[in-house]
């Protein structure tokens, strides 16, 4: 099971506890909840001195979504794990619709404008803002993990391949899609120089197969400079023959093409790279092809939080944890700066924005609402609430949505911070000596 997060009393991280401890600090009365995402509690007495053991925080940074994972490297214990969803076509659509009714605007507006002309820069490291949210995303949490936890070390997924290990000629065991840590960099680096495509029909395939532009049986070398990716179908009619004997000369060509470093690290990542760095905590970057080849090799199965379980050679020999289930986070944004909602055609809809803090409430917060009996809405409503001026709220449970909940009956669960919660699926890791 995932660990319970606590803090002392001055608010400095402790070790993380399991949650049958948490609930006997509970019931007895020695720690109260802090917080509910991620649950972490603060204990009510003094605690006896001692360091608490350094966590590490591991990251995999995908496009949609990032993987989180806690690691205690002494005991190869995952204590706590996430999977955070990114907003970012989000962010691109709401730029695209402000863009569009700016746009319009100006164009009912009939004065004359000076053209604007070249007078716009980009500072180096510019980010376009859907990429600035993954990348704020992720420090957040890292941010807000290192409030709660001890953490002691970074490891980051940094770039997809590792260029000196795929340059060394020997890489044995490739063609099994196993084997050497050498081979799973290769492979990483042919997916990425091939696009995910045969290279002889172009077709998106579901398996790959790693093929020897000169086969083996001629000499040909294990060097990447040799090898394609190729569906089983192009690999098996291909046989024996060359690259060019099968009448694609072009793919020797290209194999013999170096792929731009660029390419194995996007922007994004040294975006994010660089602001891990300025927390002062030392950062270990592992490769794609690591990770792939931590998680095959410890028969670990795939889910976001599990890759980042696995990246960097700091990853423990025996991966531990039973029951985990991740907690599945997903970027909702703080609050909307429009003022003024518009029809389609770019009129005021309704009134400007009022106040957003209604009684102590904005929305959003997480609530439990306890309305007496002989009201319309008598009973216990646990959820989102959804501000109004005259204090009446809207609480959305999971369920269904309770209308005209009034203030008073409102206490707050958790405050709106631009994410909202669920529990994921557990995976099971494989069993161990
Ligand atoms: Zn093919």
């Amino acid at each position: 099971m995932s660990h319970v997060l606590v803090i002392d009393q001055n608010k400095h991280p402790l070790d993380p506890i399991h949650p049958g401890r948490a609930r006997y600090l509970l019931t007895a009365d020695h720690a109260a909840v802090y917080r509910r995402y991620p649950f972490t509690l603060i204990m009510k007495e003094t605690q006896p001195e001692g360091t608490p053991h350094p966590l590490r925080v591991k990251i995999d940074p995908g496009s949609q979504t990032t993987g989180v994972a806690l690691v205690n490297d002494a005991t190869g214990e995952v204590v706590w794990a996430a999977e955070l969803r990114h907003r970012g076509e989000q962010v691109r659509v709401n730029l695209a619709d402000r863009h569009t009714s700016r746009r319009s605007r100006r164009r009912r507006h009939t004065r004359y404008r000076q053209p604007r002309f070249l007078n716009r820069t980009r500072p180096t490291g510019w980010l376009p803002p859907s990429l600035v949210s993954r990348v704020q995303n992720v420090v957040t949490w890292v941010e807000r993990l290192r409030r709660y936890a001890p953490i002691g070390a970074i490891s980051y997924e940094f770039v997809r391949f590792d260029t000196q290990l795929i340059e060394q000629p020997d890489i044995t065991g490739i063609e099994y899609q196993q084997g050497t840590l050498a081979g799973w960099e290769a492979r990483e680096y042919l997916l990425l120089k091939w696009g995910y495509r045969c290279a002889y029909c172009h077709k998106e395939a579901t398996r790959w197969e790693v093929d020897h532009i000169l086969p083996r049986s001629r000499g040909g070398s294990n060097r990447v400079k040799n090898l394609a990716l190729a569906c089983h179908a192009c690999n098996q009619e291909k046989g024996d023959r060359t690259a060019e004997e099968y009448g694609h000369p072009e793919v020797q060509a290209e194999a013999g093409k170096p792929l731009k470093d660029a390419a194995a690290v996007n922007s994004t990542r040294w975006g994010l790279y660089n602001r891990l760095k300025q927390m002062g905590l030392p950062i270990e970057t592992g490769t794609g092809g690591r990770t792939k080849w931590n998680r095959t090799t410890r028969q670990i199965p795939k889910t976001h939080w599990l890759d980042a379980t696995c990246v960097g050679a700091s990853t423990p020999e025996q991966v531990r944890g039973k029951k985990i289930r991740p907690l599945l986070i997903r970027a909702t944004g703080q609050q909307c700066r429009q003022m003024q909602n518009m029809d389609k055609y770019g009129f005021p809809v309704g009134s400007p924005k009022a106040a957003t803090r209604v009684g102590g409430f904005r929305t959003g917060d997480m609530v439990r609402a306890i309305v007496p009996a002989g009201r319309a809405t008598s009973g216990t409503h646990v959820g989102r609430v959804l501000v109004r001026a005259s204090k009446q709220f809207d609480i959305r449970t999971a369920t269904d949505r309770i209308p005209n909940v009034h203030a008073r009956y409102c206490h707050p669960l958790h405050r709106q911070d631009g994410y909202a919660y669920a529990h994921g699926k557990g995976a099971a890791l494989p069993p161990h000596a």
